[in-house]
């Protein structure tokens, strides 16, 4: 299935995902990645998966499913990377009325064709996560033809042509890019670039490199005060607000945990369960082998075996 979930979102409550990008395809590598490293790093757009595909898994999970706030245009590496992306959003907006999110890095808006196959969606949400090219390496290590100075540039040109919302949300790291400085860089950024929001965020899941530390509340407190504005922090797991039933059995589970390490909480609210039905499927496939546990900064997250 190209269409997974509902998922619990920390930005956009039950959030129906839609996988565009196999693993792990990206221009980045962050070291945040909670998919594990780049294996094919690129800028290269292709087909890789139809947009009949798509359509055909969406349809059929919308008329038997929950209805969810949004439908997010994501994947296993960078969305935009497809290069059905404009299709798939026009046809999902003749199918329904749920607004379409495009979560992305941001990296390829100085492509002209990537603006345009963007614009018909309702909320674009690209990342920054350095407001300088050596801490951008640092984060992100780009594909080598995408530069901070491009990056920046297209998510310019894209608020200059774009009508919907751009929530850019900002991944702060500690000792990497949380300073005082960082903030007044960033600042300067959020300033050329004009988003409707600014979303902090921190590490809040096992990464590839465990040393990285998140910050603590009052630290991104003190980050949102200094930048201002429309600046929140979302990384926190917002409460369900969907309430309708969704019947999800042992393999929904496994194919949650399959795209991203999640706690019992975020199996529970956004697949629908019962927090003991969600343990109980958890602790199942755990007896099977097929995931396994581990703790990371006071919570337990699931991962299942590759
Ligand atoms: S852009 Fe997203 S998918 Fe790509 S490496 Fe960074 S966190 Fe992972």
């Amino acid at each position: 299935m190209l269409v997974y979930g509902p998922v619990p979102s920390r930005r956009l409550g039950h959030s129906l995902g839609i996988d565009l990008i196999p693993l792990k395809i990206c221009s980045y590598d962050c070291i945040y990645c909670q998919l594990g490293r780049t294996t094919d790093k690129t800028i290269k757009r292709r087909e890789y998966a139809a947009a009949d595909d798509i359509l055909a898994d969406l349809q059929q999970v919308l008329t038997t499913g929950a209805k969810p706030d949004y439908i997010t245009l994501a994947g296993s590496g960078e969305p935009t990377l497809n290069s059905m992306i404009g299709e798939v959003v026009a046809r999902i907006k003749q199918l329904t009325d749920i607004p379409v999110v495009i979560l992305t890095n941001g990296s390829l808006f100085w492509q002209p064709e990537v603006r345009q196959a963007c614009l018909q969606a309702d909320i674009i949400a690209p990342s920054l996560d350095a407001a300088d090219e050596k801490t951008f390496h640092r984060i992100n290590l780009p594909h080598p033809d995408v530069t901070f100075e491009n990056m920046t540039r297209g998510l310019i040109d894209l608020r200059r042509e774009y009508r919907g919302e751009i929530w850019l949300e900002i991944l702060l790291l500690k000792g990497i890019n949380d300073s005082l400085k960082a903030a007044e860089d960033f600042k300067y950024w959020i300033e050329q670039i004009k988003p409707d929001k600014v979303q902090l965020n921190t590490s809040v899941r096992p990464g590839t490199k465990l040393e990285i530390l998140r910050l603590s509340q009052d630290e991104l407190e003190t980050i949102r005060d200094y930048i201002g504005g429309k600046t929140e922090i979302i990384a926190t797991i917002s409460p369900v607000h969907n309430k309708q039933e969704h019947t999800a059995d042992q393999d929904h589970v496994l194919d949650m945990i399959r795209r991203r390490p999640c706690t019992l909480e975020d199996v529970a609210n956004g697949l629908n369960l019962h927090r003991n039905s969600a343990l109980k499927y958890l602790s199942d496939l755990e007896r099977q082998g097929k995931i396994q546990y581990r703790e990371h900064q006071g919570s337990r997250f699931y991962q299942a075996y590759s």
